[in-house]
């Protein structure tokens, strides 16, 4: 499934509006920034430098949007960083600039939707799910600290007694809603943001995978049929990067999320399931998360597997999870099942740096992409443009390499780690 060169067989992939393809790359380029993935990242950079007048060409192994950002839950959820963590280790000021930051890579995504009249089944509004008490005193928390800071969003804490009125579940025992959050068609956002930076006169390669950059004053990144000579390169394959850039090989774990679809379902069920029509998850770190479709189908989403090895049968392993909190859609037939790469970073934070001087990198969003990759396009077109200030803070976070290299043998050591090394970086 994973390996094909075509979109992975989504719901989002059958419900594209623009199936036009890009051509692959031939013979010798050159351009000002040669981009490497069309995923959010990618597109996002380029497009906030074609917006600034640069000659700027994305290769993509496959098609725009193949990745993580073609095939996600598409809740947006603001949030760069942990602003606590931040708080904690680099002092208040560092914490207000990450506040900022969250705030700021949600207004991106809702810009450039309105800007570019990207039509991709934006719904604002978002509920968090409680499982366990500890959850309801995390949200009164998290009210309470946004508050403090001026949180531009509507808020509120839903108890038990009337959470029926935002999810037909028994299973949880409150939420929170955040007006601020919502959910999308990611992939015809990221297609739709891909055409309008081609429409500034960005070049898009597709079925062209970077096999190799050969760095120096004027980097050269080379596919199985062509090259581009630039000034500066982008690395923007995330955790599908591989080894094209040995450099950033075991920087992050790569980590497979899968998401099953249901058929649409009639009106009345899906007014049963979510009445009101938000995008949900819950507070675990293997987390359920789940949304109705524009189509009224309900995509959800689950499991969180560091082998490497797509589960033999998808929906058998999910479907089981969504009727534990929708029992009635027992009679409801699965009409797509799929699954895409996150990129974990041991710390959370995102990753930036530069490798040899005029090539960058952004990576590492740890599941949580749809907004903070369009803040990561603006900062990496940033420092392309000779402002540092921001991608220079970010590129300071100290970042362990992966021991092991790519996939973890076993899950239970994975988890491990990852625990440990929260608790002893930032
Ligand atoms: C199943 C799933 C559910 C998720 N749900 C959510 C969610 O609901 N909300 C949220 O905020 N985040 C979610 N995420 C995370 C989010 O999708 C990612 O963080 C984000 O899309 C990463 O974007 P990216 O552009 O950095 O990487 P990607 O979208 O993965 O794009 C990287 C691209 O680079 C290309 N590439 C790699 N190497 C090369 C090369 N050598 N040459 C050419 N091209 C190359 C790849 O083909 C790929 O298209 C989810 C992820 C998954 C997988």
């Amino acid at each position: 499934m994973q390996d094909s060169n075509e979109h992975t067989a989504s719901y989002y992939a059958a419900t594209r509006n623009d199936t036009a393809d890009y051509p692959a790359l031939l013979g010798a380029h050159r351009c000002d920034v040669a981009i490497v993935g069309a995923g959010f990242t990618g597109v996002s950079t380029a497009l906030y430098l074609a917006e600034r007048g640069y000659d700027v060409a994305i290769l993509e192994s496959y098609r725009v949007g193949w990745g993580a950002s073609g095939r996600n839950g598409g809740q947006l959820i603001d949030g760069f960083v942990d602003v606590g963590k931040i708080g904690k280790r680099f002092g208040l000021a560092a914490a207000d600039m990450a506040y900022r930051m969250g705030l700021e890579c949600r207004e991106i995504v809702v810009n450039r939707i309105e800007q570019y009249a990207i039509d991709c089944d934006l719904k604002m509004r978002f509920l968090d799910l409680a499982l366990r008490p500890a959850d309801m005193r995390q949200f009164e928390e998290e009210i309470a600290s946004k508050r403090r800071m001026n949180y531009p969003h509507d808020m509120r804490l839903v108890q038990a007694a009337e959470i029926s009125e935002y999810i037909g579940s028994d299973r949880y025992i409150g939420g929170l809603v955040n007006a601020g959050n919502g959910h999308l068609h990611p992939l015809n956002l990221c297609i739709g943001e891909a055409r309008a930076a081609v429409n500034l006169g960005a070049k898009i390669f597709e079925q062209s995978r970077v096999t190799r950059i050969r760095h120096g004053q004027k980097p050269v990144v080379e596919t199985a049929d062509g090259s581009i000579n630039a000034d500066k390169v982008v690395l923007a394959g995330n955790a599908y990067l591989g080894r094209t850039e040995p450099k950033l090989y075991g920087t992050i774990i790569p980590a497979g999320s899968y998401i099953i679809a249901t058929e649409p379902l009639t009106d009345s069920m899906a007014e049963a399931v979510l009445p009101q029509d938000m995008a949900c998850c819950d507070q675990r770190s293997a987390l359920d998360y789940f949304r109705l479709s524009a189509d009224r189908r309900l995509l959800f989403g689950g499991l969180c597997n560091y082998s490497g090895r797509v589960p033999s049968d998808i929906t058998a392993s999910l479907r089981p999870k969504m009727l534990k909190v929708f029992p009635q859609l027992g009679g409801a037939r699965i009409d797509y099942e799929w699954g895409g790469n996150i990129a974990i970073s041991l710390n959370r934070v995102p990753q930036f740096g530069r490798i040899e001087g005029n090539t960058y990198y952004a990576q590492g969003y740890s599941g949580h992409g749809v907004a903070p990759t369009h803040l990561a396009g603006k900062m990496l077109a940033d420092v392309v443009c000779g402002d540092s200030e921001q991608f220079d803070v970010f590129s300071r976070v100290r970042h362990m390499r992966v021991p092991g290299g790519k996939w973890f043998a076993n899950p239970a050591m994975a988890l491990g780690m990852l625990y440990y090394r929260l608790k002893e970086i930032l």
